[in-house]
């Protein structure tokens, strides 16, 4: 398999990333999908998105999860309504995610993505407690499909995450890795961190950020990959160096600015291709 294919994070029905036809329009070989909303997640619509990827000669490498009542507003925000976290929706989302996964199988895609929200650091703490249960939960349930979790970084440092991953003890529980995240929630230097976590890293986001003057407090800002803090290039050789080789997927949320987002992912692409041939 070619090292490094590059990617995007795409949507089929207005969610967060660009759409398929953007995706083939800059040239990418591999996305990482949003999850189509409920009524899109049927044996039939898996077929029909298949065979449009296919003519589109693109793979989907991750399916990411997402939830009504999500928000990235801000930092307070998110610990409020982010993932399996928020107690109240957490009996309706873990449901919700084990259909994400039975839709993900369907579509032949082995790894199920989720920001799971801002796990409590304190191991003592009941809410840690279930939020482990209904993770090793989530786990179980993919493991049966033959499925990896793949928790997206960024809401806590790398030490806490590698604590929670082996306070849940399951051996199909990886790490979506986004250097940005690391950067714009104030949780640690992106690239100390790929390092810690080393071979649970199984699939990437590519995505760029400035610190925040008050990190932790209020959020970084969201930059252009290349034109933040994260130093791609440097990113790119951390996961050569943990013999990482899986798809770059390039992430820019700015979905009410297509035109814009798509100008940026293709600076993206090239960059990244650049920083491809000089490490090789
Ligand atoms: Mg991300």
């Amino acid at each position: 398999m070619e090292k490094w294919p590059i990617g995007v994070f795409a949507s089929i029905d207005a969610g967060l990333g660009v759409q398929l036809d953007i995706a083939k329009e800059l040239g990418v070989t591999s996305v990482q999908l949003h999850t189509p909303h409920k009524a899109n997640r049927t044996p039939a619509k898996a077929e029909e998105f298949l065979a449009r990827l296919k003519a589109m000669g693109i793979t989907i490498s991750v399916v990411f999860a997402g939830f009504e009542g999500e928000s990235y507003a801000d930092i307070p925000t998110c610990q409020r309504t982010v993932g399996l976290v928020p107690a109240d929706r957490r009996a309706e989302r873990v449901q919700e995610l084990k259909e994400i996964a039975d839709f993900a199988k369907l579509l032949g895609v082995n790894a199920v993505g989720l920001h799971i929200g801002f796990v409590p650091h304190d191991h003592a703490d009941p809410a840690f407690q279930d939020v482990l249960m209904v993770t090793r939960d989530v786990c179980d349930y993919l493991k049966g499909n033959g499925q990896n979790l793949h928790l997206e970084t960024g809401q806590e440092t790398a030490e806490t995450l590698l604590a929670f991953l082996e306070a849940v003890g399951r051996d199909n529980l990886f790490v979506n890795f986004d250097p940005a995240n690391m950067i714009l929630y104030g949780c640690g230097d992106p690239i100390e961190a790929v390092t810690q976590i080393g071979s649970r890293v199984r699939s990437v986001h590519c995505k760029d950020g400035k610190w925040s003057d008050q990190p932790g407090v209020t959020f970084g800002a969201e930059m252009p990959l290349g034109q933040g803090d994260v130093g791609m290039e440097s990113f790119i050789r951390a996961l050569d160096a943990i013999g990482y080789t899986g798809p770059l997927t390039i992430e820019r949320e700015i979905p009410q600015e297509p035109e814009r987002q798509k100008a940026e992912i293709g600076a993206g692409i090239a960059l990244l291709e650049e920083i491809k041939k000089t490490i090789g």
